[in-house]
């Protein structure tokens, strides 16, 4: 699933290629996505100007004059920039033609994704309005998340992927970030003190700027129409290696469900 690293990779890869440039025509092959893509919105944006792509969590917003483009890769969406002769597949459902006669295509095969379009800045859409902080935004603290943490009996690793208080903390880099800051995800959040806060935003911040850092290498995924989606995988030091040895301690490492979701973690390093 792509997950804030690779929206950002995205928005990284495709912006230069179409910030500037005027959406043609808008082709809607399939319209049920996770909500229907609205039938007005081909013709609203046909011959508007593209003047920039921004992230909001895992949104991209595409803001144009006529209002913004909401879009959302869901769990297996993906763009890719491709000449105007490519034949769409089974799974291409919506081409942005561009002004320049290459074609903006999403994908999604199993349709959870997102294509929506609003008049007012997108802040106040019901999608958007009650997103907390971005993760890498500076107001994101270790003073923030220690008042939202106050009283929880909440799992950390649960509160840390509650988008109402951080966006776009996925499963994954949860598990990294707690390992990394030596926090037990299934420790109540309420439990941890203002420097276990700090260390967890700061592992945070570290995780998932590494991770984009590491999607810089896939960028020309993203234009050269051939293969695979740019999504990749950093360098993972607990996510997925339940029993293998911890890098730290070299213990096994153990896996539970937390809220519903695989958690890898160690035990003698994290408390
Ligand atoms: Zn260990």
């Amino acid at each position: 699933m792509p997950e804030l690293p690779e929206v950002e990779t995205v928005r990284r890869g495709i912006g230069p290629h179409v910030q500037g440039r005027r959406i043609a025509r808008v082709v809607v092959r399939e319209a049920r996505l996770r909500r229907p893509i609205p039938a007005d919105l081909a013709a609203r944006f046909a011959g508007v100007l593209v003047t920039d792509i921004v992230r909001r969590g895992k949104y991209l917003l595409f803001e144009t004059p006529a209002g913004w483009l909401i879009l959302h890769l869901g769990m297996s969406g993906s763009l890719r920039l491709v000449g105007a002769a490519q034949p769409p597949g089974k799974h291409d459902h919506v081409d942005l033609e561009l002004d320049d006669g290459r074609l903006l295509r999403f994908c999604d095969p199993r349709r959870f994704g997102l294509l929506l379009w609003t008049r007012e800045p997108p802040v106040h859409h019901p999608l958007l309005a009650g997103l907390g902080p971005e993760p890498l935004d500076e107001s994101f603290t270790g003073a923030y998340l220690y008042e939202k943490a106050q009283g929880r009996r909440l799992a950390v690793k649960s509160l840390i992927m509650d988008s109402r208080i951080v966006v776009g903390v996925g499963n994954i880099y949860a598990s990294e970030a707690l390992f990394r800051a030596r926090i037990r995800p299934d420790r109540a959040a309420g439990s941890l003190g203002r420097r276990d806060c700090d260390r967890l935003v700061e592992s945070i911040k570290i995780v998932l700027g590494e991770a984009i850092a590491a999607g810089g290498t896939t960028l020309r995924d993203f234009v050269d129409g051939q293969g695979r989606p740019g999504y990749f995988r950093m360098q993972l030091q607990v996510y997925g290696r339940g029993g293998e040895a911890c890098p730290v301690c070299a213990r096994p490492l153990d896996s539970a469900r937390i809220g519903q979701r695989s958690s890898f973690f160690c035990r003698r390093c994290q408390k």
